[in-house]
């Protein structure tokens, strides 16, 4: 199936007679014929539902399709993108370890990263996504377990060139964990490029309507664990809480995203309910014919910003001249996502002016909605920085976030159009 048909079809398929829609399976528990057979499950020998922090019919379903999206062996859902985040790296790192990010990344996992993750003995080491291989290999050490960037960064909006980085992992012996978030599979599927493991967050373009807060973990099942038995050892050898079960023996190529569940899921529990796993899967059904229109509606308001004399520069990777073209070119020919931040000339004062004369753009603190939507950072998400760290982040004082959404692209321009006048 291509990826438009996969998006409505893959994970559900009623037999004769069943609901045509994904039933919404609201229920923590399920029944059983025998004790012998709660045995097995306890076991991990038999594959069923235990309790609903574990798994959940209406939620499998949507794993499934998430993971066929992506192309990957399996896939755990979790109450949001953050939690998918943390889960992708506590599954292989614990207190000693480091890993490797990359800086251009969402600022909140840059906090999970730098100071949540800090407090349990985990050290993150960042470099640059431009930085060159002999820079990124000096922040390997030998308690390196991971490497981690994203796709399209937000809000920097550069493209992660996942070969290069996939490459250097591999060298060192290391998966590859990417955040697909605003790519999602339909623009661009990383494990194509040598990737390991993908997290999104499912709030952002998955579910599109900005209904539910999401996150999911899915694995490519092509790290070989077992080659680095030491390295990885919460995957080959025996897990005491399971009658020392081997996850790498047991569940082959699947060892990661079972062990994240059965393991992790099970003491930390962060499994989305049946509601709001129904919800992903309607934004789901329609993700790939989104993609298109806004990736086409983003690419003609960046064409526009750039030709406004009142605009000082355009940051969108699709765009001419964008000093990630060329990546985006390799890894997003279908184009890049529908956020684009701006910088107008001016001070706070004008950015601000700009934003709240616009009548169709929501101002809101979300992107990916399906509604365009529109954000002035230094007042906001980056309120807290000195003007010092705005300026390392790339953050001038007139810039503008905005997530283009699907209304028609002539109402979308005229409403900029609008801002424009206001702050003549
Ligand atoms: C929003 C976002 C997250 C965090 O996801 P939540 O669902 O809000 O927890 C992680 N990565 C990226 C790229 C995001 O945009």
């Amino acid at each position: 199936m291509r990826i438009e048909t996969q998006c409505l079809r893959e994970g559900y398929t009623p037999k004769n007679g069943e609901p045509k829609a994904l039933p919404i399976y609201q229920s923590t528990t399920y029944k059983y014929d025998s004790s012998e057979h709660i045995g097995k499950l306890f076991d991990l020998s038999e594959a069923g539902h235990i309790y609903s922090r574990l798994s959940n019919p209406t939620v499998d379903a949507v794993e499934k399709k998430l993971a066929a999206l992506e192309g990957g062996v399996g896939a755990l859902c979790t109450t949001s993108g953050q939690a998918a985040t943390l889960f992708a790296l506590l599954n292989i790192c614990s207190a000693g370890d480091e890993f490797i990010s990359v800086s251009e990344i969402y600022g909140g996992s840059v906090n999970l990263f730098a100071v949540q993750l800090k407090r349990y003995g985990i050290t993150c080491k960042f470099v640059s996504a431009k930085d060159d291989e002999e820079t990124i290999q000096k922040a390997f050490t030998s308690k390196t377990k991971a490497v981690f960037g994203e796709m399209i960064a937000n809000p920097a909006l550069c493209v992660l060139d996942v070969e290069k980085f996939a490459k250097i992992a591999h060298k060192n012996g290391v998966p590859l964990i990417v955040d697909n978030t605003f790519a999602t599979p339909v623009l661009c599927r990383p494990f194509e490029w040598g990737a390991d493991i993908i997290v999104h967050s499912t709030s952002k373009y998955m579910d599109g309507h900005a209904l539910q807060i999401g996150g999911v973990l899915i694995d490519s099942g092509n790290f070989d664990w077992e080659k680095y038995p030491e390295k990885f050892n919460g995957l080959t050898t025996p897990d005491d809480s399971y009658h020392g079960l081997v996850y790498t023996k047991q569940f082959g190529k699947a060892a990661y995203i079972t062990k994240a569940r059965v393991q992790l899921m099970r003491d930390i529990g962060a499994y989305p309910g049946a509601m709001n796993a129904f919800l992903l899967n309607v934004g789901l059904e329609t993700l790939a014919l989104r993609m298109e229109r806004y990736c086409q509606n983003a690419l003609a308001v960046a064409q526009f910003l750039q030709s406004r004399p009142e605009v000082e520069f355009v940051n969108y990777p699709a765009l001419k001249g964008s000093s990630d073209y060329e990546l985006t070119q390799k890894y997003l020919p279908k184009g890049a996502s529908g956020v684009i931040s701006f910088s107008l000339k001016g001070n706070k004062q004008t950015a601000v002016k700009f934003i709240d004369s616009l009548k169709l753009a929501i101002n809101e603190v979300h992107v990916a909605d399906i509604c365009t939507c529109i954000l002035h950072p230094a007042t906001s998400t980056h309120r807290q920085l000195t003007p010092q760290q705005l300026k390392g982040a790339g953050i001038t004082e007139g810039l503008v976030r905005l997530s283009v959404g699907l209304e028609h692209i002539d109402d979308i321009l005229e409403d900029l159009e609008n801002g424009f006048n206001s702050i003549k």
